[in-house]
């Protein structure tokens, strides 16, 4: 048995897990709201560069600017449905919405340089609902915010499972894992659990392959911990069919955002022709005419969902006319717009502009490639997938409210960004406001005594530290069996099992390889086949040091999400988001059958899964906002 320190953080009040910019949020308010309460933030990074935002971000994309008299949270709401298909947890969308300016204000004045509009002194808009930063810097500086609120903040401490209360059913009583430096087991018991750590990346077999391995579109250290933990804690999961496939500058990534909405670029296929609306007939046959109508070509909704873009994309490829091109050449004509255009790169995403200087691309006289990116699964950009969270108690219906906002359907368990299901278009401000509802409902949740008589028995700590340092056993008793290379008979590693994990998601699940195509066949054949993964992962996988047993333990976690995707794209029989993943035995979107969002729970004792409908709700009526909201001058000064 492994011989690492315990550590015990005993009688903490809340426990966040993942310092991302959802669980910074959860830190900050946690503490406004609980000044006698005891904080702890376990990140298994370092808190300063953690999460989807380490690496800086160009725009915040999701601003409201309430106070410039530009948008109403109303018209989030619209949007952001409208973007998915009407599948969106309205109740919590429009919450995250009429806080999030104010997540912004703060930020600014922390410290962070939001561009301003010369002309109107109003932040610089980069589309209708991005605003422009100078944010190399924005994760360190949220981050201080966090660490000013936090008791103690625990750096490289990797959370695996949570704790449940040995007193009462269905009920967290904190969480363990170990730091993935020394090896040291921790153990936190806690009235409640916050858990922002992150979508997942690399369950899908990337494009990147060999020296470009690990150049992925979302972080890749988000390995769905979010999901994973929430998941085997047996807390109900939504829309996590609804995974993302983003079209980017090929090979490095880079975003297309700022291109599109401020520069204004367009696209057009490898013949210099547009092929966009050359696809909308067929298309608005499969999903009706309430998405897109092609009747002169007008489209019922502007912009276009982000799914049908891709639709059009993929297709115009398989038709065999790619690449798809940007073009750039006419913007970057403009020597302003051509700085925006590296600059946009420099700030977040460093590696597209090194990729173009490697490969003698210079947008302002050729036009780069785009490509379409494997799956994610995540919940914070166009996409929604997460945990069946409680709404805010004002707005939200019977069935969407079960006493604190932001709490699972585990007691005093809540979720924060890519963790919470429903609220796509959140982005950083959104995730970070999240964070803080979600944090002032843990609060009130302690404050009710909610919290109060949780009994953690020391068998349920023991029988965890056994099981997370079981990956180093199986390699010590086992590591003179291997037969050639890595191959050993008596385990797998972790690599290995990501090599599997992936393939299956790719072949099985609509990946790249087979065009996002899938069907309830293969469906099946992937579910049984993820079954064997899943037990060769229990009973034999082997780590040689700690950082595999890092590797060993984020695939777990991958695992999970991905049995959870599967089985709710299984469920979901109709196909919702075409440019997402299509359903080959349902082409069609079904909304007699499926206007619903798909909620599913995972019985942690058998591992049984079972899935139901969930109605939908549209709280916000479909008229777009004729009057903006009133300009406060003096707030904007
Ligand atoms: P991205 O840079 O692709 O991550 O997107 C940044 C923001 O721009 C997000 O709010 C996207 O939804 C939005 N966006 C990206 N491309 C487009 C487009 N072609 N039309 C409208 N919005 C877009």
């Amino acid at each position: 048995m492994a011989s690492y320190k315990t550590i015990v953080e005993d009688n903490i009040d809340v426990l966040v897990v993942g310092a991302g910019l959802g669980g910074t949020g959860a830190a900050f308010e946690a503490r406004y709201w609980g000044k006698d309460k005891k904080i702890i933030i376990a990140e298994k990074a370092n808190i300063d560069r953690s999460g989807a935002v380490a690496q800086g971000l160009y725009a915040i994309n999701c601003y409201m600017g309430t106070r410039f008299g530009e948008n109403n949270p109303e018209d989030h709401v619209r949007y952001a449905r409208m973007d998915l298909m009407g599948m969106v947890r309205e109740d919590l969308l429009f919450d995250m919405a009429r806080h999030v300016d104010s997540a912004v204000h703060q930020f600014e004045e922390w410290g962070l340089p939001i561009m301003r509009n010369e002309k109107t002194g109003t932040y610089q808009r980069e589309g209708r609902w991005q605003i422009m930063i100078h944010g190399e810097s924005y994760k360190p500086i949220v981050a201080e915010a966090a660490k000013k609120s936090a008791d103690k903040v625990y750096n490289r401490v990797c959370v695996t499972h949570l704790l449940m209360d040995d007193n009462a059913e269905n009920r967290v009583g904190g969480a363990v894992g170990f730091n993935v430096r020394t090896g040291n087991y921790h153990v936190f018991k806690s009235k409640t659990v916050i858990v922002g750590a992150g979508g997942a990346s690399n369950i899908y077999k990337p494009r990147s392959v060999g020296e470009g391995a690990g150049r992925v579109w979302y972080a890749p250290w988000s390995s769905g911990s979010a999901y994973g933990l929430l998941i085997e804690a047996g807390a109900k999961m939504t829309q996590m069919e609804n995974k993302i496939v983003l079209a980017r500058f090929k090979d490095g990534y880079g975003p297309v955002g700022a291109y599109f909405l401020h520069l204004k670029t367009y696209t057009q296929n490898g013949n210099g022709e547009e092929y966009e609306s050359k696809w909308f007939p067929a298309l608005s046959k499969m999903v009706g005419k309430e998405y897109l109508d092609t009747e002169g070509q007008h489209l019922s909704h502007k912009p276009i969902p982000t799914c049908l873009r891709n639709h059009a994309f993929i297709n115009e490829v398989n038709a065999g006319r790619g690449p798809i091109y940007m073009v750039t050449t006419e913007a970057f004509q403009d020597p302003h717009l051509e700085e925006i255009g590296w600059h946009n790169f420099l700030g977040m995403t460093v590696g597209q502009a090194v990729l173009w200087a490697a490969t003698d691309v210079d947008p302002k006289y050729e036009n780069p490639e785009l490509t379409t990116s494997e799956p994610y699964v995540m919940g914070s950009h166009a996409t929604g997938c997460g945990a069946w969270c409680s709404g805010p108690e004002d707005i939200s219906p019977d069935e969407y409210f079960w006493g604190y906002n932001r709490m699972t359907t585990v007691q005093g368990l809540f979720g924060a960004g890519d963790a919470v299901g429903g609220t796509p278009h959140a982005f950083s401000s959104g995730s970070f406001t999240e964070g803080r509802l979600a944090a002032k409902a843990a609060v009130q949740y302690i404050n009710d005594g909610k919290g109060d008589g949780i009994s953690i028995n020391e068998s349920q700590i023991e029988k965890r530290k056994e099981q997370i340092y079981q990956p180093m056993e199986t390699y010590k008793v086992y590591r003179n069996h291997i037969t050639a290379g890595t191959v050993n008979p008596h385990y797998i590693n972790p690599r290995q099992g990501l090599d599997r994990l992936q393939k299956m998601m790719d072949e099985y699940c609509g990946g790249v390889t087979v065009s996002y195509m899938t069907n309830d066949n293969l469906l099946n054949i992937g579910l049984k086949k993820l079954g064997l993964l899943a037990e060769d992962w229990e009973g034999g996988i082997a780590a040689k040091d700690i950082h595999e047993l890092l590797r060993a333990w984020e695939l777990k976690h991958r695992i999970l999400t991905s049995e959870a995707v599967m089985q709710h794209t299984l469920f979901r029989e109709e196909t919702r988001w075409p440019g997402y993943y299509y359903r080959g035995d349902k082409m069609k979107l079904d909304d007699k059958n499926w206007h619903v969002l798909t909620v599913s729970r995972r019985d942690p004792n058998t591992g049984e899964y079972t899935l139901e409908k969930a109605p939908l709700y549209h709280i916000i009526d479909d008229k777009e906002e004729k009057e903006k909201p009133t300009k406060k001058k003096k707030a904007a000064a």
